[in-house]
């Protein structure tokens, strides 16, 4: 069977966050019940998923809030120990709340090498930690980027509002047609929710509610002890080739020519 080697792929190791944005990507303040995965769920996750992928890019760790998680560190222990067959660098997305615990960033210091913080400025009102977190990630040597999300100038740091699910598009020409202006679709980033990999943070909500069936070959459940992991290879490259998905219908997509809105408004 074809190597399987991705470019980017998100954990999200919890849904509880300090922030309620209200254009969420991944729709963290709708969520109804919230979890925060644990060491043995992890290890399992993470054992499916790299058995199904050769390889990947960047894996990214995010949340909510992934600080939140009192189990962090442990599952970043876990996640280094697949540094082979993450080839570029692990991310770690936070959002400038709160400061990163000392053991956190032994462990980042201690990788180095494969690591990037990756630290959501969304202006001082929110972001409050945000520059004492830069000062301790500068005086260890530990890699990190900003990514600035307010001012006034939506082109480049406005939001997308996705909570519109309603059908877009009415035919599969369409919609594939829009789906090849979707960052998320070209750039072939996934996301592992609730032990499942999927396409894209859209995807996944649009199936957990039911907005769209659950469809084999659109998603991987990397949990299911019921599949084979061949079948999961299978389901993956499936998925890799599709060039839109039921998904897209219901999406005006991640495309630059979406207006924007401003970032990071927070709901009541
Ligand atoms: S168009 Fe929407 S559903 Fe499709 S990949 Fe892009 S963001 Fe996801």
């Amino acid at each position: 069977m074809n190597e399987i080697n991705l470019k980017r792929t998100v954990l999200n190791i919890t849904t509880f966050c300090n922030l309620k944005c209200k254009h969420c990507l991944a729709f963290i303040p709708y969520y109804k019940e919230r979890h925060s995965m644990g060491i043995e769920e992890a290890r399992k996750v993470l054992e499916a998923y790299f058995k199904v992928v050769d390889t990947v890019e960047t894996f990214t760790i995010t949340g909510g809030e992934p600080l939140l998680n009192d189990k962090t560190y442990d599952i970043m222990e876990e996640v280094y120990t697949y540094d082979e067959q993450i080839l570029k660098s692990v991310d770690f997305v936070t959002n400038g709340t709160m400061m990163i615990p000392n053991n956190v960033l032994d462990l980042f210091e201690k990788h180095k090498q494969k690591t990037r913080v990756v630290l959501s400025n969304y202006g001082e009102h929110l972001s409050k930690k945000i520059n004492e977190v830069e000062e301790e990630l500068k005086k260890r040597g530990i890699t990190y980027r900003i990514s600035k999300f307010y001012g006034d100038n939506l082109y480049y740091d406005g939001w997308i509002d996705f909570s519109d699910h309603s059908l877009k598009w009415e035919n599969e020409s369409e919609r594939e047609k829009n789906a090849q202006k979707c960052l998320h679709r070209v750039g072939k980033y996934y996301i592992i929710n609730e032990g499942e990999l999927h396409s894209c943070s859209r995807g996944f909500w649009r199936m957990k509610n039911g907005i769209i069936p659950k469809k084999k070959g659109e998603y991987v459940p990397l949990l299911d002890e019921s599949i084979s992991f061949e079948e999961k290879r299978r389901d993956l490259l499936t998925m890799y080739g599709l060039k839109s998905s039921t998904s897209c219908a219901h999406c005006v997509g991640l495309c630059n020519d979406v207006p924007r809105v401003t970032p990071a408004q927070q709901l009541d």
